[in-house]
This record gives C-alpha cells, sequence and structure tokens, in this order.
C-alpha cells in the first residue's frame, strides 16, 4: 500500500516553565505549541490527529471557572494558525477531513472541533466516559472545555474499546488497526489523561504521534520525567510512568521512528523544515 502522507502544524501555543516539563532543570519560559498532525491516507482520505487551539478559547474561558484554566495556562492563537484556515490555504475544505482521531479531551487538543461539521471523530470510549458529564469546576480539573464539544459529537463519534482489540504490540500493548491495513495503529498511553490514545503511522518513515505521554524529547530520549508538581493535574502518576516507559523503549528499539509529542518545540521544528 502506499505510504501516508503527514505533516505537522502547530494551532497556537500556552506558555509554561520548562521546569515543569523536566524536572530539575532550570526555570525557564517555554512555548508549549498545540500541534496537530494532517494525514493522507491513500483510500480514506485526509484525517487530523487532534486540531490544536482555536479562538474559541478564548471566547469560553472568560468566565469562571474556566478562566483559571485560562490564567494557568496563558495561550496565543491567530486565526491564520487555526486548523481550518491552515487546511483551506492547501485547498482542504472542512468537509474534506473524513475523521478527526481526538487523543484525549484537553482544550488544546480539541479546539477545532466545531470547525469539521461532517468528519468522523475516533477516541478511545474510557478517555470520552471521562469527561462527557463533566461541568465547571470538576470539567475544569480534567482541562475540560464543554462548550469546545460539537452538539452532534456523540452522533459522529467512533468509540474505541481496546478490551476489543485482537492485536498488540511487544512494547505498547493492546493495539486496534484503524482501517485494517496496518496504516494507523493507535495505541493505549494513559497518566497523563484517562484514556489517552496515541498513534503509530505508516509514513515513509515510520511516524509515532505521542500526544502527551512525552511533553519534550528528553522526556523519553532518557526517561527524563516531568515536575512532580504537574501529578496534580495527571489522572494517574504510575500509569504516566509506566506509557513514557514504553515510548522510550520504543524508541530504544525503533531509533528511527520520528516520536511527536504534541507539545515539543525543537521536534515541530524538525518536522516543518525536513517535510
Ligand atoms: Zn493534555
Amino acid at each position: 500500500m502506499t505510504k501516508l502522507k503527514f505533516q505537522l502544524h502547530a494551532a497556537g501555543f500556552c506558555v509554561a516553565d520548562r521546569a515543569h516539563a523536566l524536572r530539575k532543570t532550570r526555570k525557564k519560559q517555554i512555548r508549549f505549541y498545540a500541534t496537530y498532525a494532517h494525514i493522507e491516507h491513500p483510500i480514506h482520505g485526509h484525517i487530523l490527529f487532534d486540531t490544536g487551539y482555536t479562538r474559541r478559547f478564548h471566547q469560553f474561558t472568560k468566565k469562571f471557572p474556566f478562566n483559571l484554566y485560562a490564567k494557568a495556562t496563558p495561550v496565543t492563537i491567530m486565526k491564520e494558525e487555526e486548523a481550518i484556515h491552515v487546511l483551506a490555504d492547501k485547498g482542504i475544505k472542512p468537509e474534506d477531513i473524513a475523521y478527526i482521531i481526538v487523543s484525549h479531551f484537553h482544550a488544546d487538543h480539541i479546539g477545532g472541533l466545531q470547525d469539521f461539521p461532517t468528519s468522523k471523530f475516533i477516541c478511545s470510549k474510557r478517555a470520552y466516559d471521562d469527561v462527557k458529564k463533566r461541568q465547571g469546576i470538576s470539567a475544569v480539573r480534567r482541562g475540560f472545555v464543554p462548550k469546545l464539544m460539537p452538539n452532534d459529537f456523540e452522533a459522529r463519534v467512533h468509540l474505541l474499546d481496546f478490551n476489543e482489540s485482537s492485536k498488540s504490540d511487544a512494547i505498547l500493548g493492546d493495539i486496534i488497526d484503524l482501517f485494517d491495513d496496518g496504516s494507523i495503529l493507535l495505541c493505549q498511553l494513559d497518566g497523563h489523561a484517562k484514556g489517552m490514545i496515541g498513534a503509530v503511522l505508516d509514513t515513509e518513515v515510520q511516524t509515532f504521534l505521542v500526544a502527551d505521554a512525552a511533553w519534550l524529547k528528553e522526556n523519553y530520549t532518557k526517561m527524563h520525567l516531568p515536575s512532580p508538581s504537574v501529578r496534580l493535574f495527571f489522572d494517574s502518576w504510575k500509569a504516566y510512568k509506566d506509557n513514557l516507559n514504553k515510548v522510550y523503549q520504543y524508541h530504544k528499539k525503533f531509533p528511527e521512528t520520528k516520536i511527536i509529542p504534541s507539545h515539543c518545540e525543537e521536534t515541530l521544528r524538525e518536522i516543518t523544515t525536513t517535510s
């Protein structure tokens, strides 16, 4: 089969401390870019992995308690960076996006879902079940802004149940082969958020989108953990460490695979300058 085409873009960023992402490092304010991947499948067409931010983040975080979220992660997003506008520049209409894989439901990953009125959504059942009924403070605590969700999300979503998966990878565990052709293998990367998923793509050089299982390269190349202070925002610290270790092991076994954490500026620069 023809390989998948793949491009990485950033739709906005928030500013945070590097010492949060890497424990015992010098404090330094850095940009956490909200990247999303645009994938082209020879049969199934255009697919997104997450969407990054849109300006709706500002719109829906003006009032309490969502303003707490906006304060914790100061966001910069410009119209021309939004996925819908970047795709339009490439001649791709919102209706051309057949699928959007949602790694997890934090606002920096689902900000653009409403811009794609006909796409089918793919996410793990556990991730969606964890957020779907949350409102107010309970939602903020999960980094979830309910108003970013399309009204007809449930009618368009395919919820993945990894208990029903028949494939497994020696390092990554249960795998769901999205199109049954080996092109997109979805795996569970719990810890940062419940039910978070990653994707191994059959691109020219294999790509592994790890969402927030690692924030920066050093997390998975050196098994360098984030600061313990971020545990507060994580679903499970133990699961996080286990899954970061899987990414670390995967990198050791397949050093040529391009591993892509959602928010790593260095990775974004490498990918966008070589593709
Ligand atoms: Zn996240």
